[in-house]
């Protein structure tokens, strides 16, 4: 058994012009000391699937569907009480951007023995100082900076200010939400070689929540990759960069700067994501696919499993684990356009008048005829 297992959540919020389904059917699996990596565009659903593991969605959002096993126990169906003796002390969450997250007005050391007081009874006042000067050493801090307030630490120091929060009540699991995001590439490499060591030393699982493939895969076992609030594909980290099969897995790799070759600028996935007030029907990656079939634009494809662990939910996929190429598919007229846009496999970047063909409301893409670019 997994340590947490996420099966078919459903996450909804009420907004002005509806409700929108954030999270649609969301599964998968983080075992011990495992890191899992969740990847995908802004607004595909990353960060409301933590903080529905967590049960911290804003009012106006709720879980409508799905479970959150966490070592058995179903977290959705957990009284507050319960739940909130859970949180931090068994999994915990290192927020997106420490200088929002954490309270300017408050010394950060008292910020961090809070969880301890709060979820440790028996632990003294004395006792959880103490315990907060250890967690400063462990991420790299000098304790005598316990009595410091937030503005008075550079971004990076923040951020491990918050690292300690998270680790304050040793937990078990540890999600981080863009830890690195805003932080220059220096910095960016120091959080995550510390966030490798905490795991290794600690054994710790861990969910990482970035745009950022590098990021990944330099730090988890499996991805997880999220697309308009669905799961396109999961597996190992090796697999999907040497053997992605959904499209979108595909493009996402190809967006990475290749340092290798300095001419050549990393593709894009032209067009955006869809607004989940309206998805497109169907595959909801199907406007901006150059395998896009009409089976597509009709039926969802369901997940399926090919080698232990590599899932994917995509119609170009055959039963014997091959993603077609789209010379072999009875394409869109919109797919075979972006196929015609790029037939060497590079796709032409946002610098490219072309690419910048935006989806139109209907899914198709706009300035980007059949027959290839105007
Ligand atoms: Fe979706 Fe079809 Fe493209 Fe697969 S081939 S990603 S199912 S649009």
């Amino acid at each position: 058994m997994a340590l947490l297992e996420v099966r078919d959540l459903v996450v909804e919020f009420d907004l002005p012009g509806g409700r929108v389904r954030a999270v649609d059917g969301v599964t998968f699996d983080v075992g011990t000391a495992e890191a899992v990596g969740l990847v995908g565009e802004s607004g595909c659903g990353k960060t409301t699937t933590a903080l529905a593991i967590m049960r911290l969605l804003p009012e106006n959002g709720r879980i409508a569907a799905g479970s959150v096993l966490f070592d058995g126990e179903d977290l959705v169906a957990m009284k507050p009480g319960p739940l909130r003796r859970k949180r931090w002390s068994d999994l915990s969450i290192i927020f997106q951007g420490a200088m929002n997250a954490l309270n300017p007005v408050r010394r950060v050391g008292d910020q961090v023995a809070e969880p301890i007081l709060l979820h440790e009874p028996t632990v003294t006042r004395r006792g959880a100082w103490r315990r907060v000067g250890e967690l400063f050493e462990l991420v790299g801090i000098n304790r005598d900076r316990r009595r410091d307030y937030p503005h008075q630490f550079s971004g990076g120091m923040r951020q491990r200010v918050m690292i300690a929060m998270a680790l304050a009540n040793r937990p078990r699991l540890v999600i981080g939400d863009e830890p690195t995001t805003a932080l220059d590439v220096m910095v960016q490499a120091q959080i995550l070689e510390l966030l490798e060591l905490l795991r290794s030393e600690l054994g710790l699982a861990m969910i990482l929540i970035t745009h950022d493939l590098s990021v990944i895969s330099e730090t988890c076992d499996r991805a997880v990759v999220m697309y308009a609030g669905q799961v396109a594909e999961t597996g190992t980290v090796e697999e999907l960069y040497r053997r992605p099969l959904h499209p979108y897995t595909e493009r996402l790799m190809r967006s990475v700067p290749d340092i290798g070759n300095i001419r050549r600028l990393p593709a894009g996935i032209p067009g955006h994501p869809p607004s989940l007030v309206r998805p497109p029907s169907g595959c909801r990656f199907h406007p901006r696919c150059d395998h896009a079939m009409e089976t597509c634009r009709r039926t969802f494809p369901a997940e399926r499993s090919f080698e232990p662990g590599h899932r994917v939910a995509c119609h170009a996929v055959s039963d014997d684990g091959r993603r077609r190429a789209p010379s072999e598919l009875p394409l869109l007229p919109s797919a075979r356009a972006l196929a015609q846009l790029d037939p060497l496999g590079e796709m032409p970047t946002l610098l490219d008048g072309a690419a910048a063909g935006l989806v139109a409301a209907d899914g198709e893409i706009e300035g980007i005829s059949a027959e290839g670019p105007p």
